[in-house]
């Protein structure tokens, strides 16, 4: 492949992080035959990786995220037969509920957007709604179902992502902490450095500190899950209210969010908080969380919680990811900013940035995400 840098490095690749987005650019970049590395301080897919939700979902609420998402989807879906069992690739469908008539028209935009580019949906009035999915209370007005999409438990593929790559286990896999990106070069905290042409910036939240110029802020969540109840959950049920919240700046919300486990236990969310790093569980949010979630499913307040956790999303200046070269520092690439949609973007993420590195037409327009947006945004 051509590689943008001086074509002599050991490497033609380094990628720092080994989340979704790190692991699915090192594996993009090893697919189109350069040699890769990958540097990270902790388990593979141990940052927001392992603390999502793992849901493979099209947000078309910007038309940049509706492209991102659909392709990636699309990604998703061809990877998933090559997928290992304990990657727990399922497709439950999403089914956004609506609680009133205006959340209702926004499921009917939705719809007709949808619909528009071929993706199968089903708008649902509130007797069909209980029809698909009984666990909800009676009397909600209605929703969408879309029946295709998919979950997945992220930190899984994160690794069969390396292995497949041929980077696991091996000296191209380098437990570090890097303390240092520029051109041509990672600078690990030791003090000993990487050459590589092309370095690709995956380091999730913590992104913005070996970046400086990118301002990246921290998105905590929270998420619970409940003991084995086999069956009594078909889809993942999503409030309409939700897109509300992953694009409102308000600096605390909650929105009811719950994903069956192929194990039969529920996957209980969500939360986002604004600039909150202190990874501890809130009782306090965890109480906001369940009982939004039992106002749509009422049988989840019978259930006992196993588990809690939280993690942080990395948020841009404008909530959209950043994908691309440095302005100003060429050969250093930014893969950064995935908010809420790390997981179902990062294979469309990966695709992307070769596109542009092969310098290749995208097959996603690439200038939503272009990483000179953020650096002029926090200059001006
Ligand atoms: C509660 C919650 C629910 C979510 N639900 C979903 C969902 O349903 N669907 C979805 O698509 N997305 C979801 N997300 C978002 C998704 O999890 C993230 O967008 C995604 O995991 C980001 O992946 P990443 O690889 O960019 O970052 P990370 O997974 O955080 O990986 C970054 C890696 O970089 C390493 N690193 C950082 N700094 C350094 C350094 N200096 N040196 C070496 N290594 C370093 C870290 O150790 C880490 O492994 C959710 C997130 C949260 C918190």
């Amino acid at each position: 492949m051509s590689a943008s840098g001086a074509p002599d490095h050991a490497t033609d690749v380094v990628v720092v992080g080994a989340g979704i987005v790190g692991t699915a650019c090192a594996a993009a970049f090893a697919a189109a035959g350069a040699s890769v590395r990958v540097i990270d301080r902790g388990p593979i897919g141990g940052g927001a990786t392992a603390a999502g939700m793992g849901h493979l979902m099209v947000l078309d609420d910007a038309p940049a995220e509706f492209a991102l998402t659909r392709r990636s989807c699309a990604l998703w879906t061809e990877l998933a037969p090559e997928l290992p069992p304990r990657a727990e690739y399922s497709v439950p469908g999403t089914l956004w509920v609506a609680t009133d008539a205006a959340e209702f028209d926004v499921a009917r935009a939705k719809f007709a957007r949808l619909k528009e580019v071929g993706i199968d949906a089903e708008l649902l009035d509130g007797i069909a709604l209980l029809d698909v999915e009984p666990a909800l209370r009676p009397g909600l007005v209605g929703g969408l179902r879309l029946p295709t999409e998919a979950v997945v438990y992220p930190p899984v593929v994160a690794r069969w992502l390396l292995d497949r790559a041929g980077i696991l286990g091996g000296p191209s896999l380098v437990p570090a902490r890097v303390a240092r990106i520029e051109p041509g070069r990672v600078t690990l905290e030791d003090g000993s450095t990487l050459a590589a042409g092309i370095i690709v910036n995956a380091a999730g939240v913590d992104g913005g500190t070996l970046t400086p110029e990118i301002t990246l802020r921290a998105r905590k969540g929270h998420l619970m899950i409940t003991d084995r109840y086999p069956g009594q959950l078909r889809h993942e049920v999503v409030e309409l209210g939700y897109i509300k919240n992953a694009h409102s700046a308000a600096l605390e919300s909650v929105a009811c969010n719950v994903q069956p486990r192929a194990t039969g236990q529920w996957l209980v969310g969500s939360s986002r908080q604004f600039d909150v790093v202190d990874p501890g569980v809130e009782p306090r949010m965890l109480a906001r969380i369940a009982a939004r979630a039992v106002e749509f499913l009422p049988r989840l307040a019978h259930m006992n919680v196993v588990r809690a956790w939280t993690g942080l999303r990395a948020v841009s200046v404008d909530g959209l990811p950043i994908i691309g070269e440095h302005p100003t520092q060429r050969g250093v690439w930014l893969a950064l900013g995935h908010e809420g949609l790390g997981v179902t973007t990062a294979l469309a993420t990966a695709e992307l940035l070769v596109d542009l590195v092969e310098r290749r037409e995208p097959r996603v327009p690439a200038a939503a995400f272009d990483p000179a947006r953020c650096v002029a945004a926090r200059a001006s």
